[in-house]
């Protein structure tokens, strides 16, 4: 598996500061698709277990709420595999982080696969570029944000005015937020 971008600190994907990873290869090509070098599977640089290694050493950090799962889609079927592995062993070694997951693939056709019951919120659906938005978590309308495990749509816009009064969430509890990032 290839990945096409990383971040040890990302305030822009997902709730909190998060470790970030980009996963190369997608084949649903989206007309509009903002990212269309990450459709190959080849592009970027191989997930090797060094950098496997330094992805937990990154998510160990005290001010890290989670890992954001990006693309390409991780979801591919060449993929899918090496990323549910990735997500199970993060659930079970750092299980009060949470995991946010993006993919094109419609929440019908994702909703029951194994990966899920390790991933905590899920941004889905094809970009449609008519429906364009400049939301803060996805590029499109039509896309929806929900909780992996029941389903249920996700209130990020609650939320992201909590984290504008710097507090974030981990899973149901809040506490302050203590990054020396800068959004
Ligand atoms: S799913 Fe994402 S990466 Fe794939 S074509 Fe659509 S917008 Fe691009």
């Amino acid at each position: 598996m290839n990945i096409c971008g990383y971040s040890s600190c990302d305030l822009a994907n997902g709730k909190g500061a998060r470790v970030s990873i980009f996963i190369s290869g997608c084949t649903l090509h989206c007309k509009g698709c903002f990212n269309v070098e990450s459709w190959n599977f080849d592009y970027g640089e191989k997930f090797t277990q060094e950098y496997k290694e330094k992805l937990f050493k990154d998510l160990s950090n005290s001010w890290i709420d989670g890992l954001s799962v990006l693309g390409g889609d991780p979801l591919e079927p060449q993929n899918i595999d090496e990323v549910t592995t990735l997500c199970k062993e993060i659930k079970e070694t750092f299980p009060n982080k949470t995991i946010w997951l993006w993919s094109g693939r419609k929440k019908e056709k994702i909703i029951d696969l194994p990966i899920m019951q390790y991933v905590d919120v899920v941004i889905s659906e094809p970009f449609i570029e008519k429906f364009k938005s400049s939301s803060k978590y996805f590029g499109s309308s039509n896309q929806k944000i929900w909780l992996a495990k029941t389903g249920v749509d996700y209130d990020y816009e609650n939320l992201y005015n909590i984290h504008a009064k710097k507090e974030v969430f981990v899973g149901e509890k809040t506490r302050g937020f203590d990054c020396g990032c800068e959004e």
